[in-house]
């Protein structure tokens, strides 16, 4: 089956290419993302692979399935770029990958805990510099420190996994039950606990209507002063502009975000020669308090063949005409 795989890098034709020799497909790798001056190049291919920054609205949609588009695979898990209404009625099947390593996001979640809270980025500069100065470098003891989780899903239970064994008190608020809190000695409490009574706030549900936002002025005025704010899940989730009126007052000490609303425009791209355009994102570079890594919580070695795996299983899948167990509808 011929699949056009947009926005690729060389590791994504290595994990794909590797992956692909126990299906056969025929994958063509282009380099540039989706969006409404791009989708003619998927002419004649009847499945399309998008990431997380691939735009999918309805005119792309329309493009694609009048070229021909059936599947569009996405090889994420997060599907908030896609307008699945108009997929539905064009007859185009979206399936994605609902979980490869939740280990990687969760650790990435940990490291930038430690090292905005032990300053290791400021530390490993110092020292290169023959500076072996303290000043500046104090942290706090995770143990016993209170961390809210919202999202309590795949990536939220690892991450409360973790912190345990820091011996943090772990609060997690999720829309659904959650089976597995009692095992994990993770206190199921109400989104206005997490705000009033988390150290370290932590982000893991979906980008939806309901989640747009959810971090704004008023959920950052119920939070504790000095609070530490972890994103790796959307930028969507959090309205910058009132992260950064936060970070100015110093309500908020910390903030540690591997994604970030704007990020279509910055991320995964070598952007050191160019001028950024981007005034917020620059602001929040500002502080020596904010550590910003560009979407990379995913990128382990093991995510990457999970990721190629079963995208590609899910394609032989809708090839043989199998269930699709990984579709998402509208
Ligand atoms: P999951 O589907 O297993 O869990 C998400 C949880 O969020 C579910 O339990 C769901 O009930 C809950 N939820 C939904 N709406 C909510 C709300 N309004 N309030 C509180 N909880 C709500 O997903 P996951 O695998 O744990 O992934 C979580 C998120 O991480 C994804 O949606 C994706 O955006 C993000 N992610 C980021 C990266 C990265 O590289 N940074 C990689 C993978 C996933």
């Amino acid at each position: 089956m011929k699949v056009t795989f947009f926005n690729t890098k060389a590791y994504d034709k290595q994990f794909f290419t590797e992956a692909n020799q126990a299906h056969g497909h025929q994958l063509e790798f282009l380099e540039v993302p989706l969006n409404e001056n791009t989708c003619v190049l998927a002419k004649g291919a009847t499945v399309v692979c998008v990431f997380v920054n691939d735009t999918v609205n309805a005119p792309v949609l329309r493009q694609l399935a009048e070229n021909g588009t059936k599947l569009l695979a996405l090889r994420c898990a997060g599907y908030n770029n896609v307008d699945l209404p108009e997929a539905a009625q064009l007859g185009v099947q979206v399936v994605r990958v609902p979980a490869y390593s939740p280990y990687a996001v969760a650790e990435h979640t940990v490291a930038l805990i430690l090292t905005l809270n032990r300053n290791t980025h400021r530390a490993y500069n110092r020292v290169r510099e023959g500076n072996f100065a303290l000043n500046g470098l104090m942290g706090f003891d995770l143990h016993g420190k209170t961390v809210g989780l919202i999202g309590l899903g795949k990536i939220g239970l690892v991450t409360a996994r973790i912190l345990k064994g820091f011996g943090c008190r772990v609060l997690g608020y999720d829309v659904q039950s959650c089976p597995e809190a009692e095992e994990i000695g993770l206190e199921v409490v109400s989104l206005d606990q997490v705000f009033a009574e988390a150290d370290i706030v932590s982000l893991h549900c979906p980008l939806t209507p309901q989640t747009y936002h959810l971090i704004n002025d008023a959920s950052i005025a119920q939070m504790k002063k000095g609070v530490m704010l972890i994103n790796t899940s959307r930028g969507g989730l959090i309205d910058t502009q009132a992260v950064i009126r936060g970070l100015k007052t110093e309500k908020i000490k910390y903030l540690g975000i591997d994604v970030y609303e704007e990020e279509g425009n910055l991320f995964f791209e070598d952007q050191s020669g160019k001028v950024i355009q981007d005034d917020v994102f620059m602001r929040l570079l500002s502080f020596n308090n904010v550590l910003i890594t560009g979407h990379q919580a995913f990128f382990t070695s093991e995510a990457l063949h999970g990721i190629a795996q079963v995208t590609l299983q899910n394609i032989t899948d809708f090839e043989q005409g199998q269930t699709l167990v990984n579709e998402v509808k509208a």
